[in-house]
Parts: C-alpha cells; sequence; structure tokens
C-alpha cells in the first residue's frame, strides 16, 4: 500500500518534469531489450542530456523508488511480468562523440559501433574487437565487454558517473576490472555517463580491415537472424561453455519458444513467441546437463531483470 503510495507521487511528479522526450508510461520492455522478452515497467523515460539524466535520478532518488538504468537491453533478460520499476534508457537519444588526439570520448548511449567506425575513421585503433557487439558505451564499460582477444578494459581511460551523491569521474586502475566484471556491477545505483577510451594512432585501412574481419566472424558463427542476449553463459575457467552445450548434442534443444541455437550453442535464442519463463527453464536445463557432466555450475552472463 506504502509502496503504491510512493508509485503513484513518483509517477505524478515525473508528469511535471519538463524532459525533451515524452516519457512512456506503463512501456513493454519488449520493444527495448534484443530478447525481445520483457514485461511493462512503470515508465521509460529517455534524458537527451546530462543535465536531464541528473534531474531525473535526483527526483526518483528523493522520492525513493526504485529505478533501473539500460542501454540498448543486449545483455538482458526481462520477465515478462508487470514490472514496479522505472527505466531510465541511455541509448541513442544520449549519444555524442568527442575525439581528441588519441583519445575518444563518448557519452553512454553511444552504441560500440558508432565509437569503433569514428575510432577507424580518425585512425585509431583498439576497438575493433567490439565492431558488431549491438550495445551501447554503458553496457559495455558496465560489463567489461568483450571479444576476439580484447575488451573494454583495454582502452577504458577514465569513467564519468554519478556516485548516488555526485558525479565523479575514476581511471581504470580504481574501477575493479575483471573478466565481464567491474566496479558497477556492485554499484547498481552507480550510473554511467561518459567514457574517456585511450586508444593508439593505427593505419586506417587496417583498422577499418580488423573490425570487419571481426564483424564476418560474429556474421558467420552467431545466430544473427533472431533476437537473443549474445552469450547466455558466463567463461568458466575449466570448460568453454558453448563447446560443452554443444558436446550434450543441446543444440536445437528447445523449451516453449526458446531453443539452443543451432549456430551457436551458447546463444538462446527466442524462436517468436519465447516468455522469459521459457528461456529461465532452458537456462536451468542446460545447467543441469553441463553440471551432470562437468560437475560445473555455469553462471550467466546476461542480466535477468524482474521480480
Ligand atoms: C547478438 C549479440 C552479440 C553479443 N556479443 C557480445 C560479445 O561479443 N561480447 C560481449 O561482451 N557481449 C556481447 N553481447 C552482449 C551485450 O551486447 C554487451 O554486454 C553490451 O555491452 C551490453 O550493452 P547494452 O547497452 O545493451 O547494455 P544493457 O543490456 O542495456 O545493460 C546491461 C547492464 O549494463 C547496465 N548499464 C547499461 N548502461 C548503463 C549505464 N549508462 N549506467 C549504469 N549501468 C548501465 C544495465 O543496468 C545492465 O545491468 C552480445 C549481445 C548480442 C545480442
Amino acid at each position: 500500500m506504502i509502496m503504491n503510495k510512493k508509485i503513484a507521487n513518483a509517477i505524478k511528479s515525473l508528469k511535471q518534469v519538463s524532459l525533451t522526450r515524452k516519457i512512456a508510461f506503463n512501456e513493454p520492455l519488449k520493444h527495448h531489450t534484443s530478447f525481445k522478452i520483457g514485461g511493462e515497467c512503470l515508465a521509460l523515460i529517455e534524458p537527451v542530456s546530462e543535465q536531464e539524466l541528473l534531474t531525473v535520478i535526483r527526483l526518483l532518488t528523493k522520492l525513493r523508488v526504485k529505478f533501473f538504468v539500460i542501454g540498448n537491453g543486449t545483455n538482458l533478460l526481462v520477465k515478462d511480468v508487470p514490472l514496479k520499476i522505472f527505466i531510465i534508457k541511455l541509448s541513442k537519444n544520449f549519444a555524442n562523440i568527442e575525439v581528441e588526439g588519441n583519445t575518444l570520448k563518448a557519452l553512454a548511449g553511444t552504441s560500440l559501433v558508432d565509437a569503433c567506425k569514428t575510432a577507424a575513421d580518425n585512425s585509431l585503433s583498439g576497438l575493433e574487437w567490439s565492431f558488431g557487439i549491438p550495445g551501447t558505451i554503458g553496457g559495455a564499460v558496465f560489463m567489461n565487454a568483450g571479444a576476439y582477444g580484447g575488451q573494454m578494459s583495454d582502452c577504458v581511460k577514465s569513467v564519468k558517473f554519478y556516485n548516488g551523491k555526485k558525479v565523479i569521474e575514476l581511471s581504470n586502475n580504481k574501477l575493479k576490472y575483471a573478466y565481464r566484471n567491474s566496479l558497477f556491477k556492485h554499484h547498481k545505483h552507480y550510473v554511467i555517463i561518459s567514457a574517456t577510451l585511450a586508444l593508439k594512432e593505427g593505419v586506417k585501412e587496417d583498422i577499418k580491415a580488423l573490425a570487419e574481419q571481426n564483424f564476418k566472424k560474429r556474421k558467420d558463427n552467431h545466430p544473427l537472424n533472431y533476437p537473443s542476449a549474445g552469450s547466455v553463459f558466463k567463461r568458466h575457467k575449466k570448460l568453454i561453455a558453448s563447446k560443452a552445450i554443444d558436446e550434450l548434442n543441446l543444440k536445437g534443444y528447445k523449451i516453449g519458444g526458446a531453443e539452443v541455437s543451432q549456430k551457436h550453442a551458447g546463444f538462446i535464442i527466442n524462436k517468436g513467441n519465447a516468455t522469459s519463463r521459457d528461456v529461465l527453464q532452458l537456462v536451468k536445463y542446460i545447467k543441469k546437463c553441463v553440471y551432470k557432466k562437468h560437475r560445473v555450475k555455469l553462471q550467466l552472463e546476461v542480466k535477468i531483470l524482474g521480480d
């Protein structure tokens, strides 16, 4: 009851805030995730500037309501139930890139692909591994995204973020980077505003060729024609999840609309009408099979959102 009053208050207050983009109330999150799964949130807010972002965060914090920041929603499994949370989406409407010498500064909502293209156009090397990853700079900084021998922590110089009280900037060595891990994963209320990347001068044609080569590998190996959230499980020191799943003959194994991709056993794809329950049951089944065979507990790389 108290919660409902709080939420009603928050909705009322949000309606009075003047923002560039209209707030979408009761917005289905399936429209904002690459899995195409996810129930309605209370409201989806898309600030277009740091100032708007801070206004919204401060308001929601003051009203003591839960909010969650998303980028392109490409590493999320959102439950398809009504979600009693407010979503702040930092994606293409919160994007900007500035290049100065060998550094590239990007707002959190900038797509990795755009950052990579801009780096290449400026003969800057260091982001080629990321070409084709569908997330944002914010999501990649948070997840320490990586591929083909590269990862975000190799090129992040510093990150500017809101820590619940004020905006601060921390350099790479303070960001607790490890494999698919970062400071941000342990401080859920931190909101990444921008990142400065330290890149190296290179030959434009070589940078573009390497980025294209990596993108081709993706197209050849990943099931890009179906909705998914990328690799479902983290790499484990004892085994490669996709290889273990493949060896258990689970490619094509299906629960409801969720299927272990025939193309890449590390991906679960949405064959059209998958529910979050289908995906979670499939995850449980895969984990059980892998544990039975290898005594290894696979850990999720995708983040689950919802009660
Ligand atoms: C086809 C496909 C291929 C993929 N390939 C790869 C790959 O090769 N390597 C890899 O590492 N990943 C891969 N991914 C997963 C995903 O693209 C990356 O993890 C990406 O970095 C997530 O970015 P996002 O903007 O989509 O984040 P989201 O999925 O929106 O969010 C992910 C997490 O980051 C947090 N977050 C996002 N933005 C902010 C912010 N501004 N401030 C605070 N927290 C924030 C969210 O709260 C959430 O916890 C793939 C996904 C797909 C669908």
